[in-house]
């Protein structure tokens, strides 16, 4: 079942490249890799000794500069420019919300172009998170989730589709757009915590809304593009890969893609993974960290995170700590203890704070350095894996006053 559903979704969202119903002609220029922008510039007549450096010109404007116009691309000739801009576009995704956490956790919720087979354009979120020395921006690659983890707001919702690769480059280029994070700009005029190095986004995550091992193809390239030496280039080292536990795919993702990976975890056995995480009665926890184990380029430097959940009275007693810290003996791990985030009609509440910090001892003292994930903008509701859910509970509530 889970595959076939894997298998329709991945040919659904598998056409980025073509135009985009309301461009009318114009082609979005963001998202296609090097050989789809060559294609491009071939159907608009450009020279093909001329093709290396159009193309090298254009990425460089689109990704390293931020360019938003053709206009703006002033070493490519006039002439060229208007040609480009008849038929091609770069576009980014309309901000719909914005908003700012009192600890400079940032969320935005953006209005994805409608495709044909959308019944409206969706909207997805991605979050910004600024330490002193860092920030994280976690990203995500579905509307909504084919699975149902128990605890989970997303996977109440239905999946409406995979995001295209532009989608998901868009995620970040809006982020810099927001967070002034382009060379040359002006710092963002805001004293709220802001990382002090020359970029603002230094870390990506894929633990926003969806599945990402089931867009696999659309996610890969989205990441080369972001990875890309000569564009974005955010190395794959500070790239990391959420999933609840596809295993078919987890050593084709390493082969293929090589980011850092990080495993939903959140329970120590089948019984009880089965019922928080149920793509575990597919795969189960033995194959999950078998494909761990063999996870390509794992070592003590590359280590996988493994996330879990705590979730009061469930799975957060200390017999499971010593479980969980016997399970991952011998896999270069990270542990990351992360608070549950309660949402409307939940049945389940987070772990009392004395007990994550007994867990937490337990693991400490197993060599696993501060496993407990700080909840971080917490008055915007923007922890990753409960994204636009809250949006839209926060939608309706605004509503509610407006009304
Ligand atoms: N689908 C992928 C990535 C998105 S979810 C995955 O499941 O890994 C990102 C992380 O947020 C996952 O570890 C998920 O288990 C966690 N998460 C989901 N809902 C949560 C909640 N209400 N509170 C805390 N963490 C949650
Ligand atoms: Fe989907 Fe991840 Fe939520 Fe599970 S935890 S429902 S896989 S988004």
């Amino acid at each position: 079942m889970v595959d076939q559903l894997d298998m329709a979704i991945q040919e659904a969202g598998s056409n980025p490249g073509k135009a985009p119903a309301d461009l009318g002609p114009r082609v979005s220029l963001t998202g296609l890799d090097r050989s789809e922008l060559d294609a491009e510039l071939v159907n608009l007549g450009i020279a093909p000794k001329q093709l290396r450096m159009r193309r090298n010109q254009i990425w460089n404007w689109i990704y390293v500069k931020g360019a938003l116009d053709f206009d703006e691309m002033t070493d490519i000739s006039k002439a060229a420019r208007s040609q480009l801009a008849s038929r091609c576009a770069i576009e980014r995704p309309e901000i719909t919300t914005e908003q700012i956490s009192t600890d400079g956790t940032r969320k935005w919720l953006l209005r994805l172009r409608q495709q044909a087979t959308d019944k409206k354009a969706p909207e997805v979120e991605c979050v910004y998170i600024p330490e002193i020395d860092r920030g994280t921006l976690c990203i995500s690659s579905q509307v909504g989730c084919t699975l149902n983890c128990s605890f989970c707001h997303t996977g109440t919702q239905r999946l409406v589709r995979n995001l295209t690769a532009e989608e998901i480059v868009a995620q970040v280029l809006v982020a810099r757009d927001q967070l002034h994070d382009w060379p040359g700009q002006e710092p963002l005029n805001d004293r709220r915590l802001i990382p002090e190095g020359p970029r603002k986004i230094t870390n990506i995550v894929l633990m926003g809304m969806g599945e990402p091992l089931y867009n696999f193809d659309n996610v890969r390239k989205a990441i080369e593009i972001i990875s890309d030496n000569e564009g974005i280039s955010l190395s794959k080292r500070r790239i990391t890969l959420s999933t609840s536990g596809i295993v078919s795919q987890i050593g084709r993702w390493g082969d293929e893609a090589g980011t850092m990976l990080a495993i939903s975890l959140h329970a120590t056995r089948d019984d009880l993974r089965n019922e928080l995480v149920p793509i575990n009665t597919k795969w189960p926890i033995k194959e999950l960290l078998d494909a761990c184990r063999n996870y390509p380029g794992l070592s003590n430097a590359r280590r996988i995170t493994f996330e879990y959940v705590m979730l009061k009275g469930v799975n957060d007693s200390l017999s499971d700590a010593r479980e969980l810290v016997r399970l991952l003996a011998g896999i270069p791990a990270k542990i990351n203890l992360i608070p549950f985030n309660p949402w409307p009609g939940t049945r389940y509440e987070c772990s009392d704070w004395e007990q994550i910090e007994k867990f937490a001892a337990i693991v400490n003292r197993a060599g696993y350095a501060s496993p407990v994930r700080t909840p971080r903008g917490r008055d915007i509701f923007a922890a990753c894996g409960q994204l636009k859910s809250d949006s839209e509970r926060l939608a309706a509530r605004a509503r509610a006053v407006a009304e």
